[in-house]
């Protein structure tokens, strides 16, 4: 296998980098951009970072290894550079949903302008347009200068819509998938590892309180990451109720009955700053679920590693 070398192009801070030989399998995630809404380059805002979502999930045997991206928020930007200098030319490009957070790198990924890249893009088709039209919308004039059909990668991109489907094989990762409640509806993602050991889920964008929390909660059962909109702390959400979106209590109380093993706290609120996400939101997490940890950008974790040092012998 020839690419075992994961590193950032970002001077400050390291990806991953494995040079060890595998056994088995092994399943890695990477936050590229955390921050929900709008990017916050803001100095105050840089340790948990500005870009906003996307996340990477990495599955790597002796065989092969498999990327699946999941939504295009500008965090996209650095995760397809470090994908292509690995040597990637295939590309699984999920959404959670099309709001501009999610949304707003995909202009910028690099293997849309590049002929020798395949790129299979999995969502909804909503509101009477087809997937591939959504995605159409984002490359038209007078918004961006290069419009779809132009695109150098045109003829190697393939849509696969996921209405009503509960989930989906990729080279043999086997993916679950549940609607959350949000304007317009997003999806949430259960992505197994190549030998079903491990699992991460990234669930976002979510609001509590309706029926689909208990169904959540079933979903994300026992999960070894599980990674949830906690956008809110218990005072700001006070003024938020109804914008879709949830709190790190919520997270935490949910993460605690389901009984997984790391909540990892997301999409956070381009109001908050280092100081407010770890004295306020982390807090009000962990007095519930004490392995609550704040998504840091460009961070990666060895889920497989992590449930190995978490699982009795
Ligand atoms: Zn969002
Ligand atoms: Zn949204």
């Amino acid at each position: 296998m020839a690419h075992r070398s994961y590193k950032s192009k970002s001077p400050k801070k390291t990806v991953l980098s494995t040079n060890k030989t595998f056994t088995g399998t092994e399943q890695f995630v990477t936050f590229w951009g955390v921050r929900g809404t709008i990017p916050t380059p803001e100095q105050n805002r840089l340790k948990y970072g500005g870009n906003t979502p996307c996340i990477e999930i990495l599955n790597i045997s002796s065989q092969k290894h498999n990327s699946l991206i999941f939504d295009a928020g500008t965090g996209i930007i650095k995760c397809c550079e470090n994908a292509l200098l690995r040597g990637d030319r295939v590309f699984h490009l999920f959404f959670s949903h099309m709001h501009y957070d999610h949304i707003i790198g995909l202009t910028k990924f690099l293997p849309f302008f590049r002929k020798d890249c395949k790129i299979h893009i999995y969502g909804q088709a909503k509101f009477s347009k087809t997937l591939k039209e959504i995605i159409q919308h984002f490359f038209i004039a007078p918004f961006f200068p290069v419009e779809f059909y132009q695109l150098p990668a045109l003829n190697n991109i393939y849509f696969h819509e996921l209405n009503g489907l509960s989930q989906i094989d990729i080279d043999g990762i086997h993916i679950n998938i549940q609607p959350l409640n949000h304007p317009q509806e997003a999806l949430a993602f259960r992505i197994w590892s190549l030998d079903k050991r491990t699992s991460v889920v990234y669930a976002t964008d979510h609001e509590h309180g309706s029926n689909l929390d208990i169904e959540l909660e079933k979903f994300i059962k026992e999960t070894d990451i599980f990674i949830y909109d906690s956008t809110f702390s218990e005072s700001n959400y006070k003024n938020h109720i109804g914008w879709g979106h949830s709190t790190a209590k919520e997270g935490a109380t949910l993460a605690k009955n389901a009984n997984v093993k790391n909540y990892i706290i997301f999409h956070h609120d381009p109001s908050s700053t280092d100081t407010y996400l770890e004295e306020k939101i982390l807090y009000e997490a962990k007095k519930i679920f004490d392995q609550s940890y704040l998504a840091t950008e460009y961070q990666s974790i060895n889920v497989s590693e992590l449930h190995t040092l978490l699982t009795p012998k």
